[in-house]
């Protein structure tokens, strides 16, 4: 039986050498065959020359092949590239930083073959040693990821087996932007999760930037759920009731001779109205972007 794996690769040229021998290590010793895919998304460094010579040690158990994206498209569409590459009848993605750790293949493969499941997924046990503001922020998103979108995400990584069954409906599925942890969440089907605790990076550095994070959250609660859309639309209904009450108030208090000159509450009012609208308006402009993106139907990535 043959069993794919796909490894997204940017500028990982430090550490490439030393995640090959260890997932070789591991595919040696297993009783499948393996189409290993590495996918280089455009990295600047040397990376494609040492993808070109693990490729040139191809067997016919373990075949290797390197796709090339032209330019860097992200790990998502690596990954998509990646998947529909593979011909394998399980299918498993997984980091070239060895913070995926390939030891735990064995027993992810095996997992998948008692035929119980579709889907195993490696969850991390603790998140990697990361400053308080990424935990905290990372909690935070994961909190209002599944409040927005009902899927509960938290701890899950991109290191996943998935059946054949279930990376044909991803391909399948018709939207350019793709985000592989919710997706393949959304898409259901029997799963299991085995624990692991992410080792440090050992070498290179991690392509996330605090603004990339906070990008990704964004398109992802946005993609996933219309709940903030509808936000906007309850808060207006607050603001109408608000400004009901005010109404009449004021109305008594002209009716009673009360009306005081009120200057600071105008001015209160138009900066907090403007700045509601403005937000609203935002917000809708947020999907509207993401929809623009869309209907231009363009592919997630070229190959070179
Ligand atoms: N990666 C990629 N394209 C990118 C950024 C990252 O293919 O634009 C790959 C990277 O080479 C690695 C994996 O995605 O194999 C995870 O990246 P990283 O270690 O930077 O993310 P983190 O572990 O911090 O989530
Ligand atoms: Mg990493």
């Amino acid at each position: 039986m043959l069993i794919s794996l796909i490894i997204p690769i940017y500028n990982e040229q430090s550490g490439l050498r030393q995640f090959w021998q260890a997932l070789n290590n591991v595919l040696c010793n297993s009783q499948y065959n393996f189409e290993v895919i590495l996918v280089d998304d455009g990295s600047t460094d040397s990376s494609w020359q040492s993808i070109s010579a693990i490729t040139a040690s191809s067997s016919k158990e373990i075949q290797i092949q390197g796709l090339r994206l032209s330019r860097n498209f992200g790990k998502e569409a690596a990954i998509l590239a990646g998947l529909r590459q593979a011909l394998g009848s399980a299918i498993i993605v997984l980091d070239a930083d060895l913070q995926h750790p390939p030891a735990l293949i064995p027993q992810m493969l095996s997992l998948w073959d008692s035929g119980k499941v579709k889907i195993v997924e490696a969850v991390k046990r603790k998140r990697q040693d990361e400053s308080l503001l990424r935990g905290v922020g990372a909690k935070l998103y994961y909190r209002a990821f599944r409040l927005s979108s009902g899927l509960d995400m938290d701890g899950s990584s991109d290191f996943k087996l998935l059946d054949r069954q279930v990376v044909d409906q991803y391909i399948a599925l018709p939207e350019v932007g793709r985000f592989f942890r919710g997706l393949t969440t959304w898409l259901g089907f029997s799963s299991v999760a085995i624990e692991f605790d992410p080792p440090q990076r050992q070498t290179g550095r991690s392509s996330w930037s605090i603004s990339n994070l906070l990008n990704l959250a964004r398109s992802t609660i946005i993609s996933f759920s219309s709940l903030p859309l509808r936000a906007v639309t309850w808060l207006g209904g607050l603001g109408v009731l608000f400004s009901i009450g005010l109404t009449l108030q004021t109305l008594w208090y002209h009716w009673q001779g009360l009306a005081e000159e009120g200057f600071p509450t105008v001015i209160l009012l138009i900066l907090g109205m403007g700045s509601m609208i403005l937000l609203g308006l935002g917000l809708i402009g947020e999907y509207i972007a993401e929809i623009y993106w869309e209907v231009k139907r363009r592919p997630t990535y070229v190959i070179a």
